[in-house]
C-alpha cells in the first residue's frame, strides 16, 4: 500500500480550517505530474489560535517528518514552511528539528504578519517575493502554485500527524484527536488535545475549568464560522456536526463569550476584525466589511433604523458572492450567523434605541484584546 492510500485510510483531515481530506490534496497534487514543491503553512493568524505555533514548538519533529514524508510521496525535490515574520521562537525549533534530522532541504520563510498572509496563495506570493495577498482562483495551488509547478500547501498540525496517520492507518482513524485552543470567558485558557466527538461542553468543562460567566455564545471556529447559543453546548466537536449545525469547526479556536455580554457587541467586534484584515485587492471585500461594520456599531448602540437591516443583508449577500479568497464570504456568513441566532436581541436594541447591556463591553477579536493576551500567555508558559 503506497503512502496516498495509507493517508486515504487513516481518514486525515486538514487542520488549515477547511478539513479536506489530506490524502485527496495529495493526489490532486500527484495527478498534475511534472516536479511538485511541499510547503508547511504555519502562519496562524486566526485570533485566539495558538495550536500551530505550540505545534511548531512541542512537535517540530513530527512537522519535519510530515514534510519529508509528503514530499516523498509526492517526488517533490523542494520543500518551505512559511511562517510569520513575529514567529521567532517556533522557526528557531524547527531549525532544531531540521539539523537534528538530516533529509531533503527544508527552506524557513519568516513572511508577513497580516491574517491574511496565512492564506495559501497569499504565502506562494510572499515566498515568491511579492506582497502577501491572495490570487484569485482558479488555478488552485495543487496545479499552478509556487513558481508554477504543482504544490501541496498543507497545515504544520496536519503535517505534524502525518507520521502517526502512515505508521497505523486504522489505529489513528480510530483514536483521532485535534488540537483545541480554548479562551475567552474560561477559567484556564490553553491549547488541549481532544478527541473528535467530545461535547463542546465538556470540552470546556474538562480542559479549561468551565465558563467563567456562564456561556452567551460559543465561537467553535474562531471568527470564521457562525456562533453557537449556550443550548448548542452538547454539540460535539466534530466538523461535520458543526457544520451541519450551521457553524464549523475552523481551526478549533474556541472562545466563549459569557452570558452576560451583550451579542452585539460581539458581531461588533468580529464585523471589526474582518474590516480590519481585508488586504485591500478586492473593492467588495473592502466596501462590503467596512458597511457591515457600521451598520453593525449603529445597531449596537441603538442607532440603527429597521431598514439598515436590509443594507446589512445587501452587503453581505454581494460579499459572498465576491473576492479572491474566502474573507469577504466568511465575515458575511460569521455576521448573518451571529445575528440570526439573536433576532429578539436585534429587535431590542432597534426598538429601545439603545443597548440593553449598556454598551459596548466586549471585544474579543480586537488586536491583543483581554481574551486573546489571556491565552497566548499559556502559549508561553507551554
Ligand atoms: S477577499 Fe478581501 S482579503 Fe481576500 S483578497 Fe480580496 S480584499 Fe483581500
Amino acid at each position: 500500500m503506497d503512502a496516498i492510500e495509507r493517508l486515504d485510510r487513516s481518514g486525515l483531515r486538514g487542520r488549515g480550517g477547511a478539513w479536506f481530506p489530506a490524502a485527496r490534496k495529495w493526489q490532486a497534487v500527484r495527478a498534475e505530474g511534472g516536479l511538485p514543491v511541499v510547503v508547511a503553512n504555519g502562519a496562524e493568524g486566526e485570533p485566539g489560535s495558538i495550536k500551530d505555533r505550540w505545534t511548531m514548538l512541542r512537535r517540530a519533529d513530527a512537522v519535519v517528518a510530515g514534510l519529508r514524508a509528503a514530499a516523498a510521496a509526492l517526488g517533490a525535490d523542494e520543500a518551505h514552511v512559511y511562517l510569520k515574520g513575529a514567529f521567532a521562537a517556533p522557526a528557531a525549533a524547527l531549525e532544531r528539528a531540521l539539523a537534528a534530522a538530516p533529509g531533503l532541504a527544508v527552506h524557513l520563510h519568516r513572511g508577513e504578519d497580516s491574517y491574511v498572509a496565512g492564506e495559501e496563495t497569499a504565502l506562494l506570493e510572499s515566498i515568491e517575493g511579492r506582497k502577501a495577498w491572495p490570487r484569485p482562483k482558479p488555478p488552485r495551488p495543487y496545479s499552478v502554485g509556487l513558481h508554477g509547478r504543482p504544490t501541496l500547501v498543507q497545515n504544520v498540525e496536519t503535517l505534524s500527524r502525518v507520521p502517526a496517520a502512515l505508521s497505523d492507518p486504522e489505529a489513528y482513524r480510530a483514536g483521532e484527536t485535534t488540537l483545541v485552543s480554548i479562551w475567552g470567558h474560561v477559567r484556564r485558557p490553553g491549547v488541549h488535545e481532544v478527541k473528535l466527538g467530545t461535547p463542546l461542553r465538556a470540552v470546556i468543562d474538562d480542559f479549561a475549568g468551565g465558563a467563567t460567566d456562564g456561556i452567551g455564545l460559543l465561537f467553535p471556529g474562531g471568527p470564521s464560522a457562525p456562533p453557537l447559543s449556550a443550548a448548542q453546548g452538547e454539540l460535539a466537536l466534530d466538523p461535520d456536526a458543526l457544520r451541519a449545525a450551521g457553524s464549523g469547526l475552523g481551526t478549533a479556536s474556541l472562545l466563549v463569550v459569557g452570558a452576560s455580554h451583550c451579542p452585539l457587541a460581539v458581531a461588533v467586534s468580529l464585523a471589526a476584525f474582518f474590516e480590519r484584515e481585508a488586504c485591500g485587492q478586492c473593492p467588495p471585500c473592502v466596501v462590503g466589511t467596512g458597511r457591515l461594520a457600521g451598520i453593525l456599531r449603529d445597531l449596537e448602540a441603538g442607532t440603527a433604523r429597521a431598514r439598515d437591516l436590509h443594507y446589512l443583508r445587501e452587503a453581505a449577500g454581494f460579499m459572498q458572492q465576491h473576492g479572491y479568497c474566502a474573507h469577504a464570504r466568511t465575515g458575511a456568513t460569521a455576521a448573518l450567523g451571529l445575528l440570526a441566532r439573536f433576532p429578539d436581541e436585534v429587535a431590542a436594541h432597534v426598538g429601545a434605541g439603545r443597548c440593553p447591556h449598556g454598551g459596548h463591553e466586549c471585544d474579543p477579536f480586537a488586536p491583543a484584546s483581554a481574551e486573546q493576551a489571556a491565552i497566548e500567555a499559556a502559549l508561553g508558559a507551554a
